[in-house]
């Protein structure tokens, strides 16, 4: 078992990435913190972990709320004493060509997407600089590293996921504390589901294997950095897309 007792909190996981995450966690060993904003969703996402085997607990909270972030920190350091892994898994898109692109649309995915990694993170880093251990795993993706259509908003922050982990990375590492980024391409959960049908078929063709991701492709790649496998990858983006840029 990889993350054999790894306290992990993972940001955004009753559903698509971060539930197969939250399984993949659970099913190495690790103590699973699955925190989400609904609390039917979350509910359903432990109840299925442990019913397989697995260590959760769930967490009703909001990555742009401190108070539910520091809340949670509390009582997963109450229970368990250490924090061990954060996964920043949580994202949302609104999009729209730039022309059409509303303040408020860019000002909610900056504010779940870039500030709700920097809240996250915060409340975690104090409390592994002083175990002198932790690992950070981003969540960025190929619009960060590449750019798309119809997302200004969702690609700028996807890049700045890149700046803060390079910057952790220096920050946080000479003191145990590893931060790694995944940048998924297109992957198979329900932030698809607004794609229109002859777009998805671009999207499998523009890629090498010819299909999108599975959640379970993402969740594996977490897993390594999360674990002491990864014991030497610190400011890291890997790329998780069946290819797309090459
Ligand atoms: P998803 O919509 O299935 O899951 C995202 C989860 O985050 C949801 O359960 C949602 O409730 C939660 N969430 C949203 N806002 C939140 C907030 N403010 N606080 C707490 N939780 C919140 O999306 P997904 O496809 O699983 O995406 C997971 C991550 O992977 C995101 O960061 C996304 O940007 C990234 N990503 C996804 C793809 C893809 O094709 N699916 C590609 C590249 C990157």
């Amino acid at each position: 078992m990889r993350l054999k007792d790894k306290v992990s909190i993972i940001t955004g996981s009753a559903s698509g990435i971060g539930f197969a995450a939250a399984r993949k966690f659970a099913a190495e060993g690790a103590h699973v913190m699955v925190c989400d904003l609904n609390c039917d969703l979350v509910d359903a996402a432990v109840e299925q972990i442990r019913t397989a085997g697995g260590s959760a607990q769930g967490y009703v909270m909001n990555v742009t709320d401190r108070a539910s972030i520091d809340a949670m920190v509390a009582d997963v350091k109450a229970r368990y004493g250490r924090i061990d892994v954060l996964v920043n898994n949580a994202g949302i898109t609104q999009d729209a060509r730039l022309v059409k692109m509303t303040e408020a649309q860019f000002d909610t995915v900056v504010n779940v997407n870039l500030k709700g990694v920097f809240n996250c993170a915060q409340a975690v880093a104090e409390t592994m600089l002083a175990q002198g251990s932790g690992a950070i795993v981003n969540t960025s993706s190929i619009s960060g590293l590449y750019g798309n259509f119809g997302q200004t908003n969702y690609a700028a922050t996807k890049a700045a996921i890149l700046g803060l982990t390079q910057t952790w990375a220096r920050e946080l590492g000479p003191k145990g504390v590893r931060v790694n980024t995944v940048a998924p391409g297109s992957i198979a959960t329900p932030i698809l589901d607004t794609v229109p049908n002859n777009v998805l078929e671009g999207i499998k063709q523009a890629c090498w294997l010819r299909r999108v991701g599975q959640p379970e492709e993402i969740a594996n790649v977490y897993a390594f950095l999360a674990s002491d496998e990864a014991s030497y990858v610190n400011g890291a983006t890997i790329e998780v897309s069946g290819g797309v840029s090459i």
